[in-house]
């Protein structure tokens, strides 16, 4: 069975062998009940069976509905946990959102403002991840984007969909990650 407690500020969530100190990210959620509570640690911790997929599932859909979901995923991108399924991602997906937020910090502002001037021209793939974010903010299609940069517009698409799941991770990235 699966241990698992959240108190209030600062809170703790401990699942099986891990303890987390989460950091209340909205509302009230750190008095709610994570839904794995009573949930097989085996599930959060897959360990190279066949069926790991399966499992990851599972675990995903039982952090999908549970109301801690926001607080978790960034506490275990704080602390950088390498081992287990927290906030609904694994390690290899909580890496990736690192890896984004670094991405979304890059100083793109000059590319910014000669695009919106009317130049056309690739961005590197470094910037494009900022560049696609700060454009969209400021009002900016996925086809004039596209059109813009010289890329598909499914590009543009799928790099507003990571601009979007990494952008509210950006407090729990420490500055020495990013
Ligand atoms: S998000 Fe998932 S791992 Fe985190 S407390 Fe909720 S159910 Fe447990």
């Amino acid at each position: 069975m699966r241990t698992t407690t959240v108190e209030p500020n600062p809170s703790t969530i401990t699942l099986g062998m891990c303890t987390h100190d989460v950091v209340p990210s909205e509302g009230n959620e750190a008095s709610a009940r994570p839904a794995c509570q009573d949930a097989d640690p085996l599930l959060f911790f897959p360990e190279g069976r066949r069926e790991d997929n399966w499992r990851i599932g599972k675990a995903k859909a039982i952090c999908a509905a549970c109301p801690v979901i926001r607080a978790c995923l960034l506490t275990a991108i704080r602390q950088q946990d390498n081992d287990g399924i927290w906030g609904g991602c694994t390690p290899a997906e909580r890496r990736a959102l690192v890896r984004d937020v670094r991405g979304l910090r890059r100083d793109v502002k000059a590319i910014v403002r000669r695009l919106e001037e009317g130049a056309r021209f690739p961005v590197r793939r470094a910037d494009f991840l900022a560049v696609v974010h700060q454009l969209t903010r400021f009002g900016w299609g996925v086809e004039d984007l596209a059109d813009a940069m010289g890329v598909r517009p499914q590009s543009v698409i799928e790099a507003r969909l990571r601009a979007h799941a990494a952008a509210p991770c950006d407090g729990a990235v420490p500055t020495e990650m990013a």
